[in-house]
């Protein structure tokens, strides 16, 4: 299957031959025509499998070739301020009103969206993607606004700011995608949702795109979509095959950064994000590995959306090499050269831990991503197995074996086919010395050992500081 059978504008095809895409992706070649015909979807599908594109490109080709850029009044926002001024009204402003709307969690999916709808249309005349995000100045965002684009991309808290000052008018909405709906379901967002869809005109197409479409979130798709087409893809990316997993077990948090430091040392990364369970660690680790010699830099919610964003256009550019990031980056984050994550601490909740180590592996590399375990967190690594459906291997390297002895076998996760007890996997290890033979050793998980209080680690689950779990609705705002 081919773009062009999807039946795309010849000038999105341009684009995606400049972007060196060949083919759709799976989600791409369900749910594009689909997109174009009208059709409402309910998508259930990763990051990673290309849905930026599956919902922006039908809309682009839609924007760029019917008569949706019509005003029902007649006039664009533009003209109208610009008959204000003819007849010498006072020159008010005049709202912006967009034929199109992403609600996104956070700030950095939003910008990535952003970005890719600006590369998808550059051969698009006359359409305007604007990302409308908490954390932005607002004289910014005004004139944005007036820019009256046909696109925007938001985080919840602050469009409903905008759309309660008259500054956006939904009036002329066409289309609605909530992207990544399951998390801003998490975030606590749901009743801005409902606010955002009753300002939208009930004849809207309606895109949801989730991981999953169970529970609370698919009954939200049910009430908001018409007739959905529902898509759910299943697929190597959703099980991240691409990414070698594995567990190292440390005794405490000196062994823990030892390890980190040799790992980090390793030849083959390329970049690598470590996910922390704290703000403050995030900053102290980051600092740490400057001092060591790694061009590192931190990236959490405390910080500014400006410095957020240089952090990230300088990991773009290849001149940060280590991120040490909260969950904030566990999603949206897109940059090809990630070929390592690690998580120096685990995350809170298992469906994060599928969000962090697809920060590799991005569009059909390989990537690893490595855990950095206390043995009093088995029970965790247990959790994220279930929740992923695949065992984790436990991998030992030589001079860092952990002192606690470890017993090989227990019951964890359903095992995948093909997987024996004490099987560690260790296909095309990428840290060299490695022992065969690695163990398991959370079947019989440890008294909990007392760290050391400075930076401290595994804070996520003893909620003895204070994590960004807290403090999550805050990142869309
Ligand atoms: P997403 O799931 O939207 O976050 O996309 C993941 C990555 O796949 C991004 O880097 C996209 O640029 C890339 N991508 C999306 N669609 C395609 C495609 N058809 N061919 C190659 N790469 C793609």
């Amino acid at each position: 299957m081919s773009f062009e059978a999807l039946g795309l504008h010849v000038n999105i095809i341009r684009a995606l031959t400049d972007s060196g895409y060949t083919k759709p992706t799976p989600v791409q070649e369900q749910a594009i025509p689909a997109a174009i015909e009208g059709r409402d979807l309910m998508v259930s599908s990763q990051t990673g499998s290309g849905k930026t594109a599956a919902f922006m490109l039908p809309a682009l080709h839609k924007l760029a070739t019917a008569e949706v850029v019509t005003y029902t009044n007649g006039k664009t926002p533009n003209q109208e301020r610009q008959a204000a001024r003819s007849r010498g009204d006072r020159p008010r402003f005049v709202a912006a009103k967009p034929k199109m709307l992403v609600l996104t969690p956070t700030r950095e999916l939003a910008l990535q969206v952003t970005t890719a709808t600006d590369k998808y249309s550059s051969y698009t005349r006359r359409l305007k993607a604007v990302s409308i995000l908490g954390g932005m100045p607002y004289p910014k965002q005004m004139q944005l606004l007036s820019r009256n684009p046909e696109i925007l991309v938001a985080t919840p808290g602050r469009l409903i700011d905008h759309m309660e000052s008259g500054k956006i008018d939904f009036s002329e909405l066409q289309m609605l995608v909530l992207d990544e709906a399951d998390r801003m379901l998490d975030m606590g967002f749901i009743d801005d949702i409902e606010k955002i869809v009753a300002a939208t005109p009930p004849t809207r197409q309606t895109m949801l795109f989730s991981a999953t479409l169970d529970g609370v979130v698919g009954n939200m798709a049910k009430r908001i979509t018409t007739e959905p087409l529902v898509i759910q893809i299943a697929g190597s990316a959703s099980k991240h095959e691409n990414i070698q997993q594995k567990v190292h077990f440390v005794d405490d948090l000196s062994h823990k950064n030892r390890m980190l430091d040799h790992l980090l040392r390793d030849v083959s990364v390329d970049q690598a994000v470590v996910f922390t369970a704290t703000k403050r660690d995030a900053d102290s680790i980051a600092d740490r590995l400057n001092i060591a010699g790694f061009a590192a830099a931190a990236l959490h919610g405390d910080m500014h959306q400006g410095a957020r964003n240089r952090t990230l256009d300088a990991l773009r550019r290849g001149q940060v090499r280590v991120l040490v990031a909260t969950d904030v980056a566990a999603r949206g984050i897109d940059v090809p050269g990630i070929t390592h994550v690690f998580n120096y601490d685990l995350p809170k909740f298992p469906e994060d831990y599928v969000h962090r180590i697809g920060r590799t592996g991005r569009a059909g590399r390989k990537g690893i991503a490595v855990s950095l375990v206390n043995h009093a967190e088995g029970m965790h690594v247990k959790r994220i197995e279930r929740f992923t459906k695949q065992l984790i291997p436990v991998d030992v390297i030589e001079g860092f074996e952990p002192k606690k002895s470890a017993a090989p076998a227990r019951s964890a996760a359903r095992k995948p086919s093909g997987w024996k007890p004490g099987d560690t996997r260790k296909s095309g290890n990428n840290f060299g010395n490695s022992r065969p033979g690695g163990q398991r050793s959370f079947s019989k998980p440890a008294a909990p050992r007392k760290e050391g209080s400075g930076g401290g680690n595994g804070g996520g689950y003893r909620g003895n500081r204070s994590s960004e779990g807290g403090a999550r609705r805050s990142f869309g705002e």
